[in-house]
Formats: structure tokens, sequence, C-alpha cells
């Protein structure tokens, strides 16, 4: 790498992180999403709140999946930390890069930062693994450390 193309991407870095990004944070909530098959039959048991159909291949008769629900924050802090060595992650994943993402704590609640599925920053998709809470005096921020699977 020249230096000019390093100096060039250490600006852009600098700019990027003076205006802050968009990030896109999935969220998983349990139990929110009405089963598919059964919704579509009409098999919703309202007075056991689960699925009349408890041979539903889909929800064996719990009714509601998982749902997935999508935040976008603007103004996130994102530092991406290349790795010069492609690593391994679960099942035979490439990871491409570290990433650390860091919004303030009021754009999400516990309940949301503890069930982060992925982050979507610069077009990229990210897991977080870690999630450190900073701030002094008060901790004011959220920084998740991610890191980036290419999909095999
Ligand atoms: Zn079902």
């Amino acid at each position: 790498m020249s230096i000019s193309i390093l100096s060039t991407k250490t600006i852009k870095d600098a700019v990027r992180a003076a205006i802050g990004h968009e990030a896109t944070f999935t969220i998983v909530s349990s139990g929110t999403s009405p089963c598919p098959n059964c919704s579509v039959s009409g098999w919703y048991d309202s007075y056991n709140d689960k699925s009349l159909y408890p041979w539903c291949g889909i929800c064996s008769g719990d009714y509601w999946l998982d749902g997935e629900s999508q935040i976008t924050v603007s103004g996130a802090h994102v530092r991406w930390i290349t790795m010069d060595t492609p690593g391994y992650g679960p099942a035979g994943q490439t990871y491409e890069g570290d990433c650390y993402v860091t919004i303030s704590i009021d754009d999400l609640t516990t309940t949301q930062v503890n069930n982060v599925k992925e982050i979507e920053v610069d077009s990229r998709k990210v897991q977080p693994f870690k999630t450190i809470y900073r701030g002094i005096p008060s901790r004011d921020r959220i920084r998740f450390m991610c890191r980036e699977f290419e999909k095999v």
C-alpha cells in the first residue's frame, strides 16, 4: 500500500467519524411473529394464545415465532480493523475484519441491545460478539465489537 492511498484513507476515516454513520440494527424478539402456516389457515387459538394445530411443522403448535425488527441509528461511530489473515467463524464462514460500532445509550433499549443479531454499516453486515458500555463520568455510549462474515 502506497503512502498516498494510506493518507487518503486516513482522511476519509476522519471525515466519516466526524459526521457519523448510519447503522441498521437487526433485533430479534422472541415470540412476536405469527406462524405463516397457522395464520393463513386461521388456526390461532386466542383463548390459549397458541395454535389449534399442534402438529404444525413450522411452529410446533406454539403459533408465535421469533420476529426480527430493524432500527436505524444515525450518528454511529464506526471503526474498521482489517484483519491481515482471514480466519474462520461458525459454519466455515470467513471473516473479513473486525469493526467497532459505537452508539449513544439512548438509541436502543437494554432489551434491544441484548438481542442484536446483526448490524449493517457501510453496506456491510457484521455480527456483534461483545457489548461494552463506555463513557466518563456516566456510561452514555455502547460499543459493539463486531466481526464481518463473508457469506460462503
Ligand atoms: Zn404453525
